[in-house]
């Protein structure tokens, strides 16, 4: 079960792309455009616990696992990994300069890590990838991808120790007897074996943080659920947390403690996931939920169908980003970007609607509307005026 202590601190990450416009436009274009995968998304996740990013493809879930391991470089933020300090591969990392206090504890900001640190800090933090069938290496055996992270790592005294912990990450992640598995080729073993492969080599190392990317979406249904068992295992037994990714609501709801729901690059809703499946509060959750398909299939339940196509991440609507598909849409929602409001305990969302503070929304909408009707709200100053007559 998770604590209340931290493992992760993401505090307003950005991950963003430049894009190229082509050589000679380059060279003379003097703006830059970015594609914005990730656009100041904060999250934590506690000790023991399961965080899942959920939303469509294209909205940044990935990105920001591979940022927190630094497979992508991010552009901007906080990634504090705080793990136990007695820990003989933290204690060392404490002593770097990438050190930092962090609510009274002593935690890791993994983007000051250099690039032999960062590799030393791989050894907690790992990632199972989505792709069984093409995250393995179909030239080596079963025994040496997974030995592969010791080797790069130089962490085994000999040979014997080498074969001892492959085995024993092969049986915790359930291909037993290990010896069946350890000198077969990727092709020699099933879609779901192999993605056990995958978390055999992302556990040899013994880490305290998993990322795992959609690690069930190419699997057939009736692997998913064992290979979702052995993560929940896994988690007790290897005192694990996760950061999940997923596009799968319904997975989302049975395995997580806690859900951001991602889009465009912005985490719009957060909370305990007992509290966002069953009591969504923005649009975009709303949407999502209805259209997950109900056990009973006689259910009536009326569907919210998104209008459009989600925005390229180059060209990020002004206001909420959400306006153009939303079907609250309002006039402010086309200027301004709505604030975080929390909810009840635990469960923010990033929506006008939600506002607290109806004195300050009415204002804002007051200059649209404003705006919108060419009126001028406020007298122009006279030193204003007397500077626009001198350049008349
Ligand atoms: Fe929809 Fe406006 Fe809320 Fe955005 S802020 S989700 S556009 S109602």
């Amino acid at each position: 079960m998770a604590s209340d202590t931290d493992i992760l601190k993401v505090e307003n990450l950005n991950i963003w792309f430049q894009m190229r416009q082509g050589f000679l436009k380059d060279m003379v274009s003097k703006e830059v455009s970015y594609a914005k995968a990730v656009d100041g998304i904060s999250f934590d996740i506690k000790k023991g616990e399961i965080f899942c990013l959920v939303g469509e493809s294209g909205c940044g879930k990935t990105t920001t696992g591979k940022g927190i391991l630094r497979l992508v470089e991010p552009t901007s933020g906080s990634i504090i990994f705080a793990d136990d300090p007695n820990d003989p591969v933290i204690k060392k990392l404490l002593e770097s300069e990438a050190a930092v206090d962090v609510e009274g504890r002593r935690g890791i900001d993994v983007r000051k890590l250099t690039r032999k640190e960062m590799t030393y800090a791989r050894q907690r933090i790992q990632m199972i990838f989505q792709d069984p069938y093409e995250s393995l290496n179909p030239k080596m055996t079963v025994f040496d991808i997974v030995a592969e992270p010791l080797v790069v790592n130089r962490l085994y005294k000999d040979e014997y120790d080498k074969e001892r912990r492959v085995k024993k990450a092969l049986s915790e992640a359930g291909l037993r007897p290990p010896e069946q598995f350890m000198w077969r080729y990727p092709h020699q073993v099933s879609g779901g074996q192999r993605q056990r492969v995958g978390i055999a080599g992302a556990l040899v190392l013994s880490p305290s943080l998993l990322v795992a990317d959609e690690p069930i979406s190419m699997l057939d249904v009736s692997i998913r659920g064992e290979i979702l068992k052995l993560m929940l295992d896994l988690r007790e037994k290897a005192k694990l947390s996760y950061l999940f990714i997923t596009h799968d609501l319904s997975v989302a709801y049975v395995f997580s403690d806690r859900i951001g729901v991602m889009y465009l690059g912005r985490i719009v809703e957060i909370g305990p996931t007992e509290l966002v499946i069953k009591n969504p509060k923005h649009p975009y959750t709303q949407a999502l939920i209805t259209v997950v398909p109900k056990p009973d299939p006689t259910a009536k339940e009326e569907k919210i169908i998104l209008r459009g196509e989600r925005p390229d991440p180059t060209h990020i609507p002004k206001g909420c980003r959400f306006h153009p598909r939303c079907p609250y849409v309002m006039d402010i929602c086309r200027v301004y970007q709505p604030a975080e409001t929390e909810v009840e305990p635990g469960h923010t969302t990033e929506c006008f609607l939600l506002s607290p503070n109806k004195e300050v929304l009415k204002k804002k909408m007051d200059i649209v509307t404003a705006k919108k009707k060419g009126l001028r709200l406020f007298k122009t100053s006279k030193k204003k005026k007397k500077r626009t007559q001198k350049k008349k």
